[in-house]
């Protein structure tokens, strides 16, 4: 399946959250609110434990689903980690790679999300790399490069077809979950360089068909100004992202900023 940015791409991680009760809530919830809403594209990214039962929830919907995380091995002696083929199998069309809360506590590195995408890829996954600087790394200037890295690396060894496929999410670590937003100046200088990048690399086709979100205290109120930003095709939302009624609205401001663009 190939996604376009011709419209916005709305993903709500909802992280460690939700049981399958609150989940299959949640997202009954969120049919009804974003029904009639065909100008955003919908993704849910429930915890493992309730994907199964929320994409029975989804059935008939055009929301789709995502995983938070997964290991880079296909199976074996992995205690507590989640395949590729396990995620398919569950009906996960999107899996985050390289989140900054997994690179924080759980030591995801370059490497380790490298061959994490290469293997999603390869059983047919669409990952959502996760890339951002720190706040120290921004008070220093280097937060371009920062983020080269964390493409050159993440991305080392692909080809031009694997790149087309992947989802990329800005998320500067000092604006997830702290209330602080990147203003859309600042947002938009990085995801024109992630656009460069990309372009610079695998061609201009590569580089304007790619998905490139923002993420970090996204809610109804900045969505606006921030997806009114050339560069900027959605939003990755965590907390606001837990309420039906906040995640519709943050679809429905993206939609009036794409018009607007
Ligand atoms: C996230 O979880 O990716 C995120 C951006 O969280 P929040 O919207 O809560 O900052």
């Amino acid at each position: 399946m190939t996604f376009t940015n011709e419209r916005p791409f709305i993903a709500g991680n909802w992280k460690m959250h939700m049981t399958v009760p609150e989940a299959v809530e949640l997202v009954g919830q969120l049919r009804d609110e974003s029904s009639g809403i065909d100008a955003a594209q919908f993704v849910v990214i429930p915890p493992f434990t309730a994907l199964k039962e929320v994409h029975k929830a989804l059935e008939g919907s055009s929301i789709l689903l995502g995983a938070q995380n997964m290991f880079w091995e296909e199976k074996g002696a992995f205690t507590g980690e989640i395949s590729a083929p396990m995620l398919k199998d569950i009906c996960c069309t999107f899996v985050v790679i390289g989140h900054s809360e997994r690179r924080q506590h759980f030591g995801d590195t370059n490497e380790t999300v490298n061959k994490k995408i290469k293997t999603a890829l390869a059983h047919g996954l669409i990952p959502i790399m996760c890339i951002g600087e720190s706040l120290e790394e921004r008070e220093n200037e280097e937060t371009i490069q920062k983020i080269e890295s964390q493409i050159t690396e993440g991305l080392d060894g692909l080809d031009t077809a694997d790149v087309r496929q992947i989802i990329i999410a800005y998320e500067p670590i000092w604006a997830i979950g702290t209330g602080r937003t990147a203003t859309p100046d600042q947002a938009q200088e990085v995801h024109g360089f992630i656009r460069e990048k990309l372009a610079e690399k695998h061609g201009n086709d590569v580089g304007s068909y790619a998905i490139i979100l923002y993420g970090g205290s996204v809610k109804p109120e900045n969505t606006f100004s921030l997806l009114k930003e050339k560069d900027i095709n959605g939003a990755l939302v965590g907390g606001a992202s837990l309420k039906a009624g906040s995640f519709a609205e943050i679809a429905k401001e993206a939609i009036k900023a794409y018009e607007e663009k």
